[in-house]
């Protein structure tokens, strides 16, 4: 197993000038997803499908920058447009119309596009999402579901939150996914007051398993937002271009009034995208709303490149067919070690769980075996598949995992049945 030295003693240097040393999900002092003793704390160098720690230990890397490697690390194409762009121009005083050639590329390929408005982080253009809504409906309530995740400004956090006024979050409505009865109460009670709904495609929420939509759930919330004058916004942050570069409203075969995207945008380069109708354009222009690096010009090259590529390769078919290797092959390997596996969610972002593990540190010390012996998996948060992902790496996962499972299954003879 691994040796994780190098990377404790820089975690010990870190606390002493960054508040929590690594903050976050990235860091171990959450305690969620992390077991500060089994993983690696810093990366020293990424490639393709792989990075290697600052012990020098290689992984296979499952979370991909919790999703923005999308093609492989260091993809040779995105690399090439962004050096010549750099050499042109990266931040200046107006706009390069590289610019102008992104939110066209994006208008030609999101399905809900009529226009882009770029940004840096998930959370600038979920922001955004929620502001248009209000100032197009003079609205202020917006409805949730529950267990999502929007980023991390005052207007998406709990009210018992350090820092948040219980203003920021008065506005918010809470209602669980797919119940589709309990929304339509939700808006009767709130008539004429809910600007937007906001919504991640399908829940891909942490400690649970992931949930698809019913069918029929999307074309309902559609019509109901429609005859409530609500503003519909999915969230694609996290699954958008790796399940239909159409969007994954257009996966799941409705329309969203505003979507948003960042993470697989530009393969690690840093840009987000509020996309949306027609409609909801002069609002969007009306709004004060803008960031120092949000017109830099190298991440729009490296955005056109990514989702060139993305569409040459067809990489969401590609996703969903290793994807389903991968899982279907990890159920076999812990069914063989008698454990009980349950994948969720899309095969491109699997979301893993030891089934009969109530307290769940079983599922960790299965993810730590893995991580120790070069396969970068996390608990209870859902993974994410890249382009260049071959099924050899997927053969070399399967052998790790299925290793990982003996351990721990000899490690707990009480807890499994004979294999
Ligand atoms: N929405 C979703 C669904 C996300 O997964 C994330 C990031 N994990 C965000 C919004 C926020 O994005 P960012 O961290 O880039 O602000």
């Amino acid at each position: 197993p691994y040796q994780y030295t190098n990377s404790r003693a820089a975690f010990d240097r870190a606390l002493k000038v960054i508040p929590s040393g690594i903050y976050g999900h990235q860091g171990p002092t959450e305690g969620c997803y992390i077991p500060q003793s089994s993983y690696p704390l810093f990366s020293a160098r990424a490639e393709g499908s792989r990075f290697w720690d600052v012990d020098g230990n290689e992984y296979i890397d499952y979370m991909c920058g919790y999703g923005p490697n999308v093609l492989g690390y260091g993809d040779p194409d995105v690399e090439a447009a962004a050096s010549a762009q750099r050499a042109l121009e990266d931040v200046a005083t107006i706009p390069s119309t590289i610019m102008v050639e992104f939110a066209e590329l994006l208008v030609d390929t999101v399905a809900s596009a009529d226009w882009a408005f770029f940004a840096k982080n998930g959370g600038d253009v979920t922001t955004l999402a929620v502001m248009t809504a209000r100032a197009a409906t003079r609205r202020k309530k917006i409805v949730f579901i529950k267990g999502f995740y929007h980023g991390v400004a005052p207007w998406t956090q709990k009210l018992d939150y350090p820092g948040v006024l219980e203003e920021e979050v008065a506005n918010n409505l809470y209602v669980d996914f797919n119940n589709l009865p309990a929304l339509e109460r939700l808006l009767s009670e709130n008539r004429g007051q809910i600007a937007g709904l906001i919504a991640q495609p399908y829940m891909h929420g942490n400690f649970v398993d992931n949930a698809l939509p019913a069918a029929g759930y999307w074309q309902a919330v559609r019509a109901l937002c429609d005859s409530h004058g609500i503003v519909l916004i999915i969230d694609d942050v996290r699954a958008g271009f790796r399940l239909d570069l159409a969007g994954s409203d257009h996966f799941f075969g409705f329309k969203a009034d505003l979507i948003c995207f960042c993470k697989a945008l530009a393969n690690g380069y840093n840009v987000s995208a509020l996309c949306g109708t027609e409609s909801l354009k002069d609002t969007v222009s009306s709004l004060s709303y803008t960031g120092s690096y949000w017109m830099s010009a190298v991440p729009f090259a490296a955005g056109i490149a990514t989702v060139t590529k993305l569409k040459e390769l067809d990489a969401p078919a590609q996703f969903a067919r290793l994807g389903t290797e991968l899982t279907t092959g990890l159920v076999s390997a812990a069914a063989e070690n008698g454990f009980t596996l349950i994948t969720s969610g899309a095969p491109a972002l699997f979301y893993l769980r030891i089934a009969d593990d109530d307290s769940l540190m079983l599922h960790q010390e299965w993810v730590a075996e893995c991580v120790q012996r070069g396969v970068f998996f996390t608990s209870h948060h859902n993974h994410f598949m890249n382009a260049a992902l071959t099924r050899t790496d997927i053969n070399h996962t399967l052998e790790i995992a299925h290793e990982a499972f003996g351990i721990v299954r000899a490690r707990h003879p009480e807890l499994v049945a004979t294999a």
